[in-house]
């Protein structure tokens, strides 16, 4: 079989270049040029149009604009394949809604106020939110927003499809709400923690809604 090369996007957005992960695997992309360099090189180099340099001596790496700075990982066979389908089917989350990505976080998708995870699992794909800085404990998925939102659960037999044509059709589900789900976040977050605990006598979020004065 032939062996196949392709690149995994590890992550957009970056800030400053001490964020910037280095190793034989990894690869930094021009967004502008389109050029791959790698991070280890041999020499000094850059690309095409210079909005990325690496200089050997100075074992340093230069960038000019960061929105156009993207790091690589480079795969060798297949089994990039499911975290490809995180960047297909949910990268509108990056061009509409400015999210930033890194692919081995917790919550790989990210934005000022809140953290999205993706987890493809073996057949059924969930989708959870997280306000930034708070415990993982109190993610929620994205059917319990919707029902406290429209007041029905999103129900779906997983197990009657393929894991790719479930992963679509979350990506479609959650694409349908963005707007509200993201810039409304902050309208609905607090209160929906406050539905979940009353709806199903969540007990864990006690000290939580209380902390955020949602309950006396
Ligand atoms: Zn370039």
């Amino acid at each position: 079989m032939k062996k196949e090369i392709s690149y995994e996007v590890v992550k957009i957005g970056i800030k400053n270049t001490g964020e910037a992960p280095i190793g034989r695997e990894i690869f930094y992309q021009c967004g502008i040029c389109q050029f791959i360099v790698p991070s280890t090189p041999k020499d000094s180099t850059g690309c095409l149009c210079n909005n990325i340099g690496i200089d050997k001596d100075l074992h340093r790496l230069f960038v000019k604009d960061y929105s156009n700075f993207i790091v690589l990982r480079k795969n060798s066979g297949s089994k990039s394949l499911r975290g490809g389908w995180r960047r297909k089917y949910f990268w509108f989350l990056v061009e509409k809604y400015g999210f930033t990505y890194e692919a081995k976080a917790e919550f790989q998708f990210q934005n000022p106020k809140m953290l999205v995870q993706i987890s493809l699992g073996p057949k059924t794909p969930r989708i959870y939110f997280l306000r930034r800085g708070d415990d993982p404990e109190y993610m929620m998925p994205i059917e319990r927003i919707i029902e406290f939102l429209d007041g029905h659960f999103p129900y779906r037999d997983t197990l009657k499809y393929e894991l790719e044509e479930n992963v679509v059709y979350y990506a479609d589900l959650f694409r349908r709400y963005a707007d509200r789900l993201i810039n409304d976040f902050e309208k609905w977050w607090f209160p929906a923690q406050l539905f979940f605990y009353k709806q199903y006598g969540a007990n864990y979020l006690y000290p939580y809604l209380k902390q955020h004065r949602m309950i006396e």
